[in-house]
């Protein structure tokens, strides 16, 4: 399977890594859509949030809580987080991602 995600997350692809735990892998966006603009990224590959199995709903849940720390630690106080989920929800990479969106008006620590 030829998936960029997977290959980030077993380091076999570069990206500018922010986080990792032993199930998530948190990396800047290539194409930034704010000023800061991460990707949470659970190292399982899962096409997108409409392939979560039923019993996905801790991983689900610590994709919120690895955005949460990682907002926490980049000093964010106010964000965005969003699943584009299919092409028709403007997903592009099919390896399920939370976009994290924040740093505006100075919010983000330098
Ligand atoms: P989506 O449209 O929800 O699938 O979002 C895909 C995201 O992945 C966009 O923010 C892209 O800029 C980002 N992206 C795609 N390829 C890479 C890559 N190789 N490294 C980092 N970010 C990427
Ligand atoms: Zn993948």
């Amino acid at each position: 399977m030829d998936c960029i995600f997977c290959s980030i997350a077993k380091h076999e692809s570069p990206a500018d890594i922010v986080a990792e735990t032993p199930d998530m892998i948190v990396f800047k966006s290539i194409k930034p859509s704010a000023p800061i603009h991460l990707l949470v990224v659970p190292r399982r590959h899962i096409a997108s949030v409409a392939d979560l199995a039923d019993t996905d709903s801790e991983l689900a849940g610590e994709v919120i809580q690895t955005a949460r720390r990682v907002a926490r630690d980049q000093g964010l106080e106010g964000y965005k987080l969003i699943f584009n989920v299919g092409r028709k929800g403007g997903q592009a990479v099919d390896h399920v991602h939370l976009h994290l969106l924040g740093g505006w008006q100075g919010d983000a620590e330098e």
